[in-house]
């Protein structure tokens, strides 16, 4: 506002000036609200992620951890528990006969079996603990800070705990019976492939089967035959 300006020319500039400062804050209110729906935006996709990562990681039926988070998982554990020096081990659980149930009962029902599976798993197991369905009527337990001997036990309170159910048909009333398990335990050996410690379980699982089924063997009851199965 120089001397020479007169008071209109002073009022043009003035009225400039708070015009360019008006259409300014109007901008950055403009800006403001839309960096606000961005980042609206952003959380939204976050949780859409997380939602679609954990299905990614569950199975269907039964809601258990699928067979991807069960091995990621297990290597997990194995990794933390040969840092820190404690145990680790691992139940594998197959329903016996499971096929007849199906062929008398229907596929429909043998579903809802396996989801009483799950559920009686989830009551026997305590939060650091990951039961999963391995495949078809096949299960798993990791069970770190765990010993041969508690995670033997726990492999009997989940058989005698499913052996008790009486499955009724809801529609009809009808009484199925109940399903039995067999199961095998095996324990970690610090450093060694899991996939060693995964057919030790299994090897005591089948002899658990040949030996009548509905029983739990574990790792030391079968020594002979993985030292068979190592010649
Ligand atoms: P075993 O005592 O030797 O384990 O006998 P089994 O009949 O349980 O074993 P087998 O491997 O012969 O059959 C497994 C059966 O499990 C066959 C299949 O119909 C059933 N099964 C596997 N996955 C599912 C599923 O998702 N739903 C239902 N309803 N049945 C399933
Ligand atoms: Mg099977
Ligand atoms: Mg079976």
């Amino acid at each position: 506002l120089a001397a020479e300006n007169s008071p209109n020319d002073a009022r043009e500039i003035i009225a400039g000036v708070v015009n360019a400062t008006q259409e300014m804050s109007a901008r950055q209110k403009d800006l403001e609200g839309r960096l606000v729906m961005a980042s609206t935006e952003v959380a939204d996709l976050r949780k859409e992620i997380e939602v679609t990562r954990q299905e990614a990681a569950t199975d269907g039926l039964t809601g258990l951890a699928n067979r991807k988070r069960f091995d990621v998982t297990l290597r997990d554990t194995a990794a933390e528990m040969m840092e820190i020096g404690d145990n680790m081990c691992l139940l594998m659980i197959d329903i016996d006969f499971f096929k007849k149930f199906n062929d008398n009962h229907g596929h429909q029902i043998g579903d809802q079996v396996l989801k009483l599976m799950a559920f009686t798993m989830n009551e026997c197991i305590k939060g650091q603990d990951t039961a999963a369905r391995y495949g078809g009527e096949e299960f798993c337990v990791i069970l770190p800070h765990t010993d041969l001997k508690p995670a033997t036990h726990l492999a009997n309170v989940i058989r005698e705990s499913v052996a008790r159910k009486n499955i009724i048909n809801k529609a009809s009333g009808d009484k199925l019976g109940g399903i039995t398990l067999s199961i095998g335990v095996a324990k970690y050996n610090f450093g060694e492939p899991l996939s060693e410690l995964i057919k030790r379980a299994d090897t005591a699982l089948y002899a658990a089967k040949n030996q009548g089924r509905n029983r739990v063997l574990s790792e030391s009851d079968i020594a002979d035959k993985l030292v068979d199965a190592q010649k």
